[in-house]
């Protein structure tokens, strides 16, 4: 059994017992007698706070241990306890006899008489200061942290508990901005001056040379440090401010980047304590938890009001930013313009550079518009190729001249690889108030004019009116027309043919799309094909005109008429799609063609198209034995180098270059620079748009072989092709229709 617990022998040796049990334990013990002075205090109280027995006799202990950050509230609310001799408990800051601060939870007890009367108290005292201040530091951060609370606030409250906690110390917390420069959050001790003159230098060297692990920090003693350390720079301020040393460490984020310093100052020489080390590993901590949780929100900010590609403000930070500037206009009664601006053929670059390049012209572009801001102006991006510009104060006149002042500057060239662009784009202008008074009003009426600009033919600007709103409804409906027109299968094709000029001999014919609408009546392929491009259906069209064109050819050889081939438009989007040369396949088997028969006409961009899956296509389209031509070769892009590599077949002279032929020396040296391209490459040219002998003659006299125009046929149905065939010979003058 053991001895502690046998029954004690005498009076005598329970007492020592029982004052060994006091004497040896980490707790104080302070007796009070029944007016609140001490009349006993164990060796624990000496040991915690530095007092002995004989110092504290007849002493009040709150009196004692009481310091300059001692909450009063508290001390009032026991003292009072004391003086009714009833029993409390209570958590307290307080003072050793050399006035380091700590945190000390009582739990005081009446000893009661018989009567009911308090006769003495006991106290027993722990030392808390390192539960205290996880608490108290920790749990408010914390809580600032989970109410959001503004990271000045949250900065503040770690300098003010740190400096409650430890008063010796003055705090600073710094950020560490994206220039490397470090900048004050919260000082709230330090001298005004100095913490002034410390904002904005260059951290530099300091952090990257020394790898300050964690809890241990660095100890500049400013009568020491050499001139070019960051914490010695102002080493002569420091000293004139009273500061003697200064303890610091570097603020990491979990994935350790440096997000600041904390640091320590002291006005005595003198390095940290065990408390300060403890309270800057606390800090540290909950600085970096601030700090991150500061970045990712403005992160997300970031992400959530701008763009990430062009770095302009989003759809939802454009719409506040103009309903602000409509809110001013009202009030100051001026007047506001909305530009909306739509890149053309952007798909075209998208399908033919592929994305990358699409996004460096994008960011061009935002570029650009940026540069063509004013003041007050305010510009974003919707989405895609879509740009808002609202410029204030701006009337319908100046809007037109900043409209076309920003369409030059777009229009400028622009390089993706070993080509040059230089994009265009059509715009819509709204203005305030005549067009709406709502951001939404405003901008689905600069789309709407924007619509309009692009179906004039691109490249252009509109303003709104309200006739828009008719034309806009119109467009919806002939997109579902023009859906059900390609389900019905109520489109036609057309066949324009193309003669070699040496004696008019059929070359081929090019299967061209008509649409006759009930309602709308003839509708511009231009038109019902841009439509298609736009609202995704273009596909579907190619599909069916090569299937059609495919049929028709194999009536024709039915008949026994000798076409040569049937040449039929395919767009960019079509042509990359991957499944293209299979599904090119399987139609010419269905319609019993040969792929000989067939004749691919694809524009420039579709050549340069190195990235979706147009490259592959060409030489899949090309192994099948289906040959292709560059439609409107001249009007695209300014490399010509692509064509000794890709596997072409034919060249068209675009009709603008034709149409100019009798009066402009560029478009002769141009058309005869082509030809004798073609030539020297084996390519046929042909040359579209003929209309007039003239042009025919200067044609030939250059060496071009076949042309396509209305000087010989327009296009026309299948059976009036027929007929004009079987004219022979073909005398052109007669068949033309
Ligand atoms: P394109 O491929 O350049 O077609 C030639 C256009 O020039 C045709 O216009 C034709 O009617 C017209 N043309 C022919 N000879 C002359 C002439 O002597 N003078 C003038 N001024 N024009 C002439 P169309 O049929 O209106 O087609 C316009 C454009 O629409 C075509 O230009 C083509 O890009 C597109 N397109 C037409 N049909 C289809 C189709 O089936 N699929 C696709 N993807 N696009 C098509
Ligand atoms: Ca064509
Ligand atoms: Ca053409």
């Amino acid at each position: 059994m053991n001895k502690i617990f046998s029954a004690p022998a005498s009076f005598e040796a329970e007492h020592s017992l029982l004052s060994l049990a006091a004497n040896e334990t980490d707790t104080a013990i302070v007796i009070t007698d029944n007016l609140g002075k001490a009349i006993y205090v164990n060796d624990g109280f000496t040991r915690m706070l530095g007092y002995t027995s004989a110092e504290m006799w007849g002493k009040l202990p709150s009196a004692m241990v009481c310091g300059p950050y001692t909450d009063t509230e508290t001390l009032q609310r026991i003292r009072q306890h004391v003086s009714s001799g009833e029993s409390f408990r209570a958590e307290i800051l307080i003072y050793d006899r050399w006035g380091k601060p700590l945190w000390i939870s009582a739990v005081v007890n009446a000893v009661k008489s018989e009567q009911g009367e308090c006769t003495a108290m006991v106290g027993v005292w722990t030392d808390i200061t390192n539960t205290k201040m996880h608490e108290v530091l920790q749990h408010k951060v914390l809580h600032a942290l989970v109410r959001e609370a503004p990271i000045l606030g949250v900065m503040r409250l770690i300098c003010t508990e740190v400096e409650r906690i430890a008063p010796e110390v003055m705090i600073s917390i710094r950020r560490l901005d994206e220039y490397k420069r470090l900048w004050t959050l919260g000082a709230p001790s330090l001298p005004a001056d100095y913490v002034k003159a410390m904002d904005g230098l260059m951290l530099g060297h300091a952090i990257e040379d020394c790898e300050i692990p964690g809890l241990e920090g660095q100890l500049v003693i400013f009568a020491e440090q050499t001139p070019d350390s960051f914490w010695g720079r102002q080493k002569d301020l420091a000293q004139e401010c009273g500061l003697v040393t200064c303890w610091w460490h570097v603020i990491r984020s979990s994935d350790g980047c440096t997000l600041g310093t904390l640091a320590f100052y002291y006005r005595e020489t003198r390095g940290p304590d065990n408390l300060h080390r403890h309270l800057a590993d606390v800090s540290l901590n909950l600085c970096s938890l601030a700090l991150e949780r500061e970045a990712s929100k403005e992160n997300i900010r970031r992400l959530a009001y701008y763009d990430g590609l062009t770095g302009l403000p989003n759809r939802s930070a454009l719409v506040a930013r103009i309903e602000s500037l409509l809110a001013e206009a009202t009030r100051e009664g001026c007047a506001l313009a909305l530009l909306f601006i739509d890149l053309d053929r952007f798909k075209q670059v998208n399908d033919s550079f592929g994305h990358p390049a699409g996004d460096t012209l994008l960011c061009e572009v935002a570029r650009r518009v940026k540069e063509c801001l004013g003041k007050f102006d305010v510009a974003g991006r919707l989405s895609g190729d879509e740009f808002v510009v609202a410029l204030m104060p701006c009337d319908a006149g100046k809007a037109v001249a900043r409209c076309e002042s920003i369409m030059a500057k777009l229009n400028g060239p622009f390089t993706i690889g070993p080509t040059i662009v230089t994009p265009t784009a059509s715009v819509g202008i709204a203005l305030f108030p005549q067009h709406g008074d709502s951001v939404h009003t405003l901008l689905l009426h600069a789309d709407m004019a924007m619509y309009h600009a692009k179906s004039k033919g691109r490249h252009r600007y509109s303003m709104f009116n309200p006739e828009l709103n008719r034309i806009s409804q119109e467009n919806l409906k002939l997109e579902r027309a023009l859906r059900e027109a390609l389900h019905n299968d109520q489109l036609q094709l057309h066949y324009q043919p193309q003669v070699r000029l040496e004696d008019e001999s059929l070359h081929g014919v090019e299967a061209l799309a008509r649409w006759h609408h009930p309602d709308f009546g003839m509708v511009p392929p231009e038109r019902f094909v841009t439509l298609a491009e736009e609202r995704g259906m273009i596909a579907d069209l190619d599909h069916w005109v090569i299937h059609a064109a495919c049929g028709q050819l194999r009536k024709w050889r039915c008949l026994g008429l000798a076409i040569p081939h049937v040449s039929v438009n395919v767009s960019p989007t079509t042509f990359s799609d991957q499944a293209f040369p299979g599904w090119i396949a399987r139609t010419l088997a269905e319609n019993g063609v040969c792929a000989a028969d067939l004749m691919l006409e694809v524009t420039e961009g579709v050549l340069l198209d190195t990235v979706s899956g147009a490259f592959a296509n060409l030489n899949a389209v090309r192994d099948l034995g289906v040959r292709l031509s560059v439609d409107d070769f001249g009007t695209g892009y300014s490399s010509l180098s692509y064509l000794y590599r890709m596997p072409v077949a034919e060249l068209k002279l675009d009709k603008s270059f034709v149409r100019e032929l009798e009066y402009n020396e560029s478009a002769r040296a141009l058309s005869s620079a082509v030809i004798s391209i073609g030539a020297s490459l084996r390519l046929a040219i042909v040359a579209e748009g003929v209309e007039s002998d003239a042009q025919r003659r200067t044609l030939q006299a250059q060496g071009c072989k076949v042309a396509q125009g209305y000087l010989f046929a327009r296009p026309m149905e299948a059976d009036k092709l027929t007929a004009w065939l079987t004219c022979s010979p073909p005398p052109a003058s007669v068949c033309r229709s």
